[in-house]
């Protein structure tokens, strides 16, 4: 009984994963380096928390949660099927838009299979890419924006689904209508274009393509969306995607039963309805970047234009050693590092505090030298 288990092999597409790296819990700073108010501006989560209408909701269903939930959420698929003016048949809910994910590559993926991968992008791509054995294709952004021209380059007979991030995270970049409907004509059919709108609904630029008018274009594109951003309910875990009912009914078949919980499921339709939490996140937000940008610009640090809730910024020295130096501060950020950026952090808007808080932390590392 004392001897160590033996791991059975493990295929050498899981060992050559890494776990995800997710940004550090605040609980966890406080409780490893001895810091109190700790503020976490590295997840890009909705600073003003959830929406009380949201709260109550889910308070409201607690005492039914010895049963089931609604397995393919109808209420909340018919709650949005209307305000999007789109099919029910054609949404898909998900345990957090990472778990629409992991159905578009268990359902569309095998071994031998590639996809491609804007780098940096979000991590998640590659590790659903690897967990169904397929071969990540990684293609580096132009600038700081996706490269749609040179994605389509890479399509080749193995190619099987591109992610799209839009606006890309870490860089926080739109690509345009034209270019994608220029990019979609050069795409051959049978294959799955994956478009993660997870910061969507911040974007300013008004020639966005919003992936909900591509549901019944001829090539195949997938949208995703979360509850985890502006509608504060990270912690729930819901998100959804969009889709012809034709792939939606191919995900149903990779889906695990009730995989919506009950309060995500009541939360998530109180905050659709909370367009005043909505309208405040919003203005929280671009006043954040607008307050962020002019304390970068007087500490002399670049940073990067964005369409989303957070901005990169140019630390013009180790980004591992900020990182460090602003959580014994008591400041969550991330360090771009794992990212290929390794002199770039990234910050998401935070309360007006909160972004004060990281400024004067960043100032007295600066003038550390
Ligand atoms: C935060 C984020 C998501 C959301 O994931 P959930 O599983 O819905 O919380 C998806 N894509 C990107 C690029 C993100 O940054």
């Amino acid at each position: 009984m004392n001897s160590k288990p033996t791991v059975p092999p493990v295929p050498e597409y899981i060992l050559a994963l890494k776990p995800y790296l997710p940004g550090k819990p605040i609980e966890e700073l406080e409780r490893e380096y001895g810091v109190q108010n700790a503020v976490k501006l590295a997840s890009n989560e909705n600073p003003l928390g959830p929406s009380p209408h949201a709260v109550a909701a889910m308070q409201a269903v607690l005492n039914g949660v010895h049963r089931y939930p609604d397995d393919g959420g109808y209420a909340l698929v018919h709650r949005l099927a209307a305000s999007l003016a789109v099919a029910p048949e054609s949404i898909v809910l998900g345990n957090g838009s990472d778990e629409i994910l992991t159905m578009l590559t268990r359902a569309f993926l095998r071994p031998g299979d590639n996809a491609l991968i804007p780098q940096p992008s979000f991590l998640m791509y590659e590790s659903v890419v690897r967990w169904a054995g397929a071969n990540c294709r990684f293609v580096p952004l132009k600038g700081l924006s996706v490269d749609l021209e040179a994605l389509s380059a890479h399509v080749d007979d193995h190619c099987r689904m591109i992610f799209l991030c839009n606006p890309n995270n870490p860089t926080g970049t739109v690509f345009h209508r034209d270019a994608f409907d220029a990019f979609l004509e050069n795409i051959p059919p049978g294959l799955v274009v994956v478009l993660d709108e997870a910061y969507g609904e911040f974007v300013k630029a008004d020639n966005y393509p919003h992936g909900i008018d591509y549901i019944h274009h001829d090539r195949t594109v997938v949208t995703l969306r979360t509850f985890s951003k502006i509608y504060g309910l990270a912690g729930l875990r819901i998100g959804y995607g969009l889709m012809a009912p034709e792939i939606a009914a191919i995900l149903h078949r990779v889906r695990i039963p009730f995989n919506v919980n009950i309060p995500a499921q009541a939360a998530a339709m109180a905050a659709l309805n909370d367009t005043r939490f909505r309208d405040k996140t919003l203005r929280l937000v671009y006043d954040g970047l607008t307050y962020l940008a002019g304390a970068l610009d007087e500490l002399g640090l670049r940073h990067f234009p964005t369409e989303a809730n957070f901005l990169l910024i140019d630390v013009e020295t180790t980004a591992d050693d900020v990182y460090e130096n602003l959580l014994r501060q008591g400041v969550i950020v991330r360090s771009m590092a794992a990212y290929g950026y390794p002199h770039y952090i990234r910050v998401n808007v935070g309360l007006p505090e909160e972004n004060r808080r990281f400024i004067e932390a960043l100032g007295k590392y600066r003038s550390q030298g």
